[in-house]
């Protein structure tokens, strides 16, 4: 296959399929599966970019081909896969292995073609990476690589903003100096993404991420750039103003909202998710308004990052069939959520509850997490008392909990200052994470310990917090009986597969459930953990043909 620009999204580790890897909770509470499959926001804006500026551009999903392929041939595919550029994502420092073994690949068999990385990830890290893999030609830095990437394709990294690089063994940096205010021009077209599963003809390697075939979902992105300060977060307010030259939010006006939803509605059914908090720029009651107007089949899912008011929630609520709201307490105490960055109490939560209740909101998740400031491993039975206190105001409350895993952002407050939020970063070079990503416990890829909590601790109160969840969710009836079981045995496979490695015995004995528990079922566990509206793609699609296609395609 040829393109121009191709594309790729790498397994967290490159090698999964020939090694024990043993993830569980950690992608519990995202669409992902346990080598994070699901691809950035940005190459759907990139593609769409650059298609229609004239470039052919590809999006490969090696991470979900690899999943749903056991016997793929990887580097067959990337030797027959011929691009001008290779754009490779290191945004989360989770495929820190995979995109750099990838990116050595592609090198190898394509040494004229230029290998380029681009993230927030191998933004924070881009003179450890230039200085030390030469297989990467360039880093395209910053949250936002639109326009870089053009100049790059058109003119070369000397003329393009935001772009690292190597000449003649030197490295050169024209720092990030583009950075974009309005998102208006880089909404995405759907259609970009159909022409790319066609281009594929392959459903796994074209999709953004792998259970996507079983239970879409679109997001819209409203926004880049974050007024809070959550300590371990590298989308962070401080994050983006010391690291990447952002210091006001980058909005997407209603009307481009609007027109991206539209885009989606008018090709499927798939629920769609609006990634940030929509009172970001007080767009609420605009966006409402607007959505009103589609008259939507599709059912919606909207974030805060603070609780509501009942006035906003009246105006969501209007603007589907079917709304699902999510909000991140991150603990039930006050005082370990405001320590972590989240300034609100449980009244204003319980409030919020009581209001989604009134309104019939479809669900409203909680997600929670475990290895915080001032979160000390007795607080772990909390998670599941406070939400069937919750459930006691409204039985539209879901709730999630997983570790803080397995790593604390680049970039944070935390990670820049530990010690002055009681954690202790263990590892600081790129190649330390790249390592640790490999081991054979998530215990071991964490790269923090707390005043309050070690490493097994985290991993100790995480499991009992997720156990004692999923039988409050039994109890109330919001997951069945399987689903319970599923989950308990992970949790003691977890536990078996962590012993195991302490005592240094070999993993041969677990293999069976780990192919069957971490592996096969992984993407049953969630579905069925999760009340997700769950239509497969081809019921989705509207335009019968396509929806033969996709058919034929996931047969
Ligand atoms: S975790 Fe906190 S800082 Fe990070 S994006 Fe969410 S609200 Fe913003």
């Amino acid at each position: 296959m040829k393109v121009d620009v191709a594309l790729i999204h790498a397994p967290s580790v490159y090698d999964f399929r020939d090694r024990y890897l043993y993830a569980t909770v950690i992608s519990e509470v995202v669409p992902s599966l346990f080598v994070f499959d699901m691809i950035p926001y940005g190459f759907l804006t990139l593609a769409t970019y650059l298609t229609r500026r004239g470039y052919k551009v590809g999006i490969f999903n090696l991470a979900s081909k690899m999943l749903r392929d056991r016997e793929f041939d990887v580097e067959g595919f990337l030797r027959d896969l011929e691009a001008e550029v290779y754009g490779i994502d290191l945004h989360w420092l989770v495929h820190a292995h995979g995109a750099l073994e990838i990116a050595e690949i592609l090198k190898r068999y394509h040494p004229d073609s230029k290998v380029v990385l681009g993230g927030l990830s191998s933004t924070f890290f881009r003179r450890e990476i230039m200085t030390n893999y030469d297989f990467i030609d360039a880093i395209l830095l910053g949250d936002s690589t639109e326009v870089p990437f053009l100049k790059f394709l058109e003119e070369g990294p000397s003329r393009a903003p935001n772009v690292i690089w190597r000449e003649n063994g030197r490295i050169k940096e024209n720092e990030i100096s583009w950075i974009p205010n309005n998102l208006d021009e880089f909404i995405i077209d759907h259609r970009v993404l159909v022409k790319n599963l066609m281009r594929c003809r392959d459903l796994s390697l074209g999709v953004p991420f792998c259970s996507f075939i079983e239970a879409p979902i679109a997001g819209v992105i409203t926004v880049k750039g974050c007024s809070f300060d959550c300590v371990t977060c590298g989308g962070s307010k401080f994050s983006y103003s010391s690291f990447f030259r952002r210091n006001r939010l980058a909005l997407k006006s209603p009307q481009a909202i609007a027109d991206e939803v539209e885009g989606i509605a008018g090709l499927s059914s798939m629920p769609i998710f609006f990634v940030g908090d929509l009172r970001y720029g007080d767009r609420v009651e605009e966006v409402s308004k607007l959505l009103r107007e589609l008259d939507l089949e599709n059912e919606l899912i909207f974030e805060f990052f603070s609780p509501p008011s009942r006035k906003v929630l009246e105006q969501l609520r209007r603007t589907s069939h079917k709304v699902y709201l999510q909000i991140s307490p991150e603990s039930p105490l006050e005082e370990v959520r405001r320590a972590f960055g989240r300034p609100y109490g449980n009244e204003q939560l319980e409030k919020m509850v009581r209001h989604v209740e009134e309104l019939k909101f479809e669900r409203l998740d909680l997600y929670f997490m475990m290895g915080l400031p001032k979160q000390t491993p007795d607080q772990a039975h909390l998670v599941a008392s406070y939400f069937l206190k919750l459930r006691e105001i409204s039985s539209r409350v879901d709730a999630f909990v997983s570790p803080l895993a397995p790593f604390v952002d680049p970039g944070s407050r935390a990670f820049v200052s530990p010690e002055m939020y009681g954690y202790e970063i263990l590892f600081r070079d790129l190649e330390s994470y790249r390592r640790a990503l490999t081991s054979y416990h998530w215990k071991y890829s964490l790269n923090y310990r707390t005043v309050w909590m070690d490493r097994q601790d985290v991993v100790s109160s995480s499991l009992t917090a997720y156990e004692e969840l999923n039988k409050a969710k039994l109890e109330t009836g919001l997951i069945d009986e399987r689903a319970y079981e599923l989950a308990k045995r992970r949790v003691q496979l977890d536990r078996e597969v962590l012993k195991y490695v302490e005592m240094g015995l070999p993993l041969d004995r677990v293999k069976e459930s780990i192919e069957e528990l971490a592996i096969k079922l992984d993407a049953e566990v969630k579905k069925s953990l999760s009340l997700y509206p769950t239509r497969d793609l081809a019921h989705c699609i509207k335009n019968p043909l396509l929806r033969g296609v996709v058919s034929f395609l996931a047969r």
